[in-house]
């Protein structure tokens, strides 16, 4: 997956489970954008927090 700023392909991953679901934290080194990705593509913030809310 590539960032949604610059393209650049070379992000750094961290995995991670929040609620029930497993996500990709990723942060570009290059402009310093942060995304969230599950295996089902990009998703925001908002859902992150949406997701940390359900147990
Ligand atoms: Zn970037």
């Amino acid at each position: 997956m590539a960032c949604t700023g610059c393209a650049d392909t070379k992000l750094i991953s961290i995995r991670m489970k929040i609620g029930v679901q497993d996500v990709v934290f990723q942060r570009c080194s290059r402009c310093e954008i942060n995304q969230w990705a599950t295996h089902d593509g990009e998703i925001s913030l908002d859902e992150i927090l949406e997701l940390a809310r359900m147990r």
